[in-house]
């Protein structure tokens, strides 16, 4: 069933509304200054949309993993931000829950937006703690969850507070910016134009085989590429030196390997070092000949090759995980490559999917960004998604269809 989307309810259901919405102001701060504005300017039409309706937009998010209330994990410096970057009246208030939130919510008027104090200053946060819940709920009439990157956690403000807020009789809908992760994730997964190319790369084959599992089925090509290739080249006795590996899940990458057939691409060649932190220039080695005291710190060129071929071929491509370490410039070429292969196939017409935070941040370094379909705002919800696991912030919402029988306005 479809979920419900803001714009499933009419224009005029908003005016005067005290609407709570999730967002994710999960930003980089260095000395009191927001870093990066991705995640601001994410935000910015859901929030343009409540407001131009007229709503009393409350706005709830996370920042950082503070142990308790911490003035360095403070939202006052992102809510000043969000002022400038949506054009609108902002305000904040330095408290998540209580008598000056609450005053803070009453003063609201039609077109404005109060910030509340970073949600993870309570314990009731992660806790999905029912009374906090209830109390960051409110007298709120409408839950907007637009915070995708953190969909993948029943935390209060991401579900509890939804579940009270529809449980008497008010909505739970998807923003703007879910709206577009889901249609553009849930497309790939469900009906993808042919052929489907994935790539997957990055640090641990750990975290991601429950996304190479579900994926499988469905591709055509799975390119392999990243550390989690040193895995699938120890399982087929190749050398990896002091690469980094994991032994215990050699394997599920056998398994893998199997089920895949020829669907299955690994690397082969690789750009290795006797150190992986740039100080040594890396040579480019085969499957039989990385040494003992050498490491695999990204794909080699003819990798690189082989695997802008294919992706050349897809109608769809999903990319998550970099081919190297390309935080370093020694080890940074195979991603580079692979992130223009993965645009001009764009370019020809494909759709493409980065999903992934240093998959998202390789693609800005290699300064495609624009010339991607959708590049994801979630790192860990897009494996989620991708992995077909629950997604508690999903699940909560109303459904399309129940709209008109749930009452409230
Ligand atoms: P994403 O955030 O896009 O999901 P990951 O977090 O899984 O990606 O992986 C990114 C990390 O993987 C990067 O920090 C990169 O340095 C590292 N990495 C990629 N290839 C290798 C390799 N061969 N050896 C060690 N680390 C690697
Ligand atoms: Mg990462």
């Amino acid at each position: 069933m479809q979920k419900a989307r803001l714009s499933d309810l009419p224009d005029d259901a908003f005016q005067g509304k005290t609407v709570l919405v999730r967002v994710d102001l999960n930003v980089p701060i260095e000395d009191g200054d927001v870093t990066d504005d991705t995640r601001i300017d994410a935000t910015v039409p859901t929030l343009r949309y409540l407001t131009d309706r007229r709503a009393r937009v409350v706005v709830a998010s996370h920042l950082g993993r503070p142990a308790g209330p911490d003035p360095a994990f403070s939202l006052e410096p992102v809510a000043a931000r969000l002022g400038e970057r949506t054009g609108r009246p902002v305000s904040f208030v330095g408290e998540t829950v209580g008598p000056q939130a609450r005053a803070a919510i009453e003063a609201l008027e039609g077109g404005e937006v109060l910030v509340l104090e970073n949600t993870r200053f309570e314990a009731g946060e992660t806790d999905n703690d029912r009374d906090f819940a209830a109390e960051l709920a409110g007298d709120a009439e409408l839950f907007v969850q637009d915070a995708f990157g953190t969909v993948h956690r029943a935390h209060a403000s991401t579900a509890g507070a939804a579940s009270v807020i529809r449980e008497r009789g008010g909505r739970a809908v998807a923003g703007l910016l879910l709206e577009k992760e889901l249609q553009w994730l849930g497309a790939a997964l469900e009906d993808p134009d042919r052929p489907f190319v994935s790539i997957l790369g990055g640090a641990k084959i750990s975290g991601k085989i429950d996304v190479v599992s579900a994926l499988l089925p469905r591709v055509d090509r799975l390119l392999i590429c990243g550390a989690m290739a040193n895995t699938f080249w120890l399982a087929r006795g190749h050398t990896v030196g002091e690469s980094l590996v994991e032994p215990d899940r050699v394997d599920v990458a056998r398994e893998i390997m199997e089920a895949a057939g020829d669907r299955l691409l690994l690397p082969v060649d690789a750009r290795v070092a006797t150190a992986l932190d740039g100080s040594v220039a890396p040579r480019v080695a085969g499957p039989h000949d990385v040494a003992e005291n050498e490491a695999i710190g990204d794909i080699g060129p003819e990798t690189e090759a082989l695997y802008a071929e294919v992706i050349g071929t897809a109608a769809t491509v999903v990319w998550n995980g970099p081919a190297g370490i390309f935080e370093e410039r020694a080890f940074a070429a195979g991603t580079l490559a692979l992130a223009r292969a993965v645009a001009d196939a764009t370019d020809e017409g494909a759709v493409s999917i980065i999903g992934g935070g240093d998959s998202a941040r390789a693609a800005a370094m290699a300064e495609v960004t624009d010339r991607i379909t959708h590049i994801s705002t979630g790192g860990g919800a897009s494996l989620a998604f991708l992995a077909g696991e629950p997604l508690p912030g999903v699940e909560v919402l109303s459904e399309a269809d129940d709209l008109a029988g749930e009452g409230g306005t």
